[in-house]
């Protein structure tokens, strides 16, 4: 941005990681920062439930993937979050379903690295994507394609796999190393640790729209004010900014 923080009210729409990552940091920038979120909750795909016996259970993300090249890395470490290697996913998943193991899953990964790169290169030639669905095709009759395909898509761009295209399904993704490592007591702690105290929040304040004036002047309109401010950071996944 090419002007001072100073007194600018930037908007942030969103407060899952990426919203609530933006919004530390320009609070550390010396910006003054609201953010608006839709659900009643932050977090947004990073979301830890508790069972009455305590037991923490994630719906969203739980592992870090790859220590190394991971931008999350640090926010784990500063909120001392315990980690534990875990690679046992694919176990749990190959005992409650006997229709595949773990050599059918790898195998399927396998094929849908082949179907991405050849699909991939077709749609450039051609310059028309194709939904991952239909680059997949009669081969997610197999419940380990299946599992591979939703696994891949679902969790990385937040839409189903005939709404996402196969030349932007792989676009801008960094490669992390170092093994996965589960963070013990639920994902959902990184999310209270990225909200910063001095920011302010909205919650159950879905945005309806965004505009800009000539001179910068940036409007959000959602279902309950309208906020004005002097940008604005837009941090919905792509499936809901596609929707009509
Ligand atoms: C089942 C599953 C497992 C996963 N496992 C892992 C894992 O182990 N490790 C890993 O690193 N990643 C994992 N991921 C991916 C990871 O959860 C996401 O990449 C990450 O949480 C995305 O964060 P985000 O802030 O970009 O988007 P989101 O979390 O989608 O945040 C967007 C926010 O915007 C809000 N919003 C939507 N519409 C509006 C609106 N109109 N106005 C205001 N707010 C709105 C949403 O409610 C949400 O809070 C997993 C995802 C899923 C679904």
């Amino acid at each position: 941005m090419g002007w001072q923080s100073g007194s600018k009210h930037i908007l942030v729409i969103g407060a899952g990681v990426t919203g609530l990552t933006a919004a530390r940091s320009l609070v550390e920038k010396g910006y003054k920062v609201t953010i608006l979120e839709a659900k009643s909750h932050i977090g947004g795909r990073v979301q830890t439930e508790r069972t009455t016996g305590g037991a923490t259970v994630d719906c969203g993300a739980s592992y870090l993937e790859g220590r190394i090249g991971n931008p999350m890395t640090k926010e784990v470490e500063a909120a001392k979050l315990a980690l534990s290697a875990c690679d046992s996913m694919i176990d749990v998943i190959e005992s409650a379903d006997s229709s595949m193991t773990r050599s059918s899953i790898f195998g399927a990964y396998q094929k849908l690295e082949q179907i991405k790169e050849i699909a991939g290169m077709a749609c450039y030639m051609q310059e028309k994507d194709m939904s991952f669905a239909d680059a997949c095709g009669d081969k997610l009759e197999d419940p380990s394609m299946r599992f591979a395909a939703n696994s891949y898509c679902l969790p990385m761009t937040g839409a189903e796999l005939h709404k996402v295209g196969v030349i932007g399904s792989h676009a801008g993704l960094k490669e992390t190393s170092g093994g996965d490592l589960l963070v013990t007591n639920g994902y959902g702690q990184l999310a209270q640790h990225l909200l910063p105290a001095e920011a302010e929040l909205k919650l159950n304040c879905p945005t309806e729209s965004i505009t800009v004036n000539e001179s910068g002047e940036t409007t959000v309109v959602s279902s309950k004010e309208t906020l004005v401010g002097d940008a604005v950071i837009c941090t919905l996944p792509l499936s809901i900014l596609q929707l009509p």
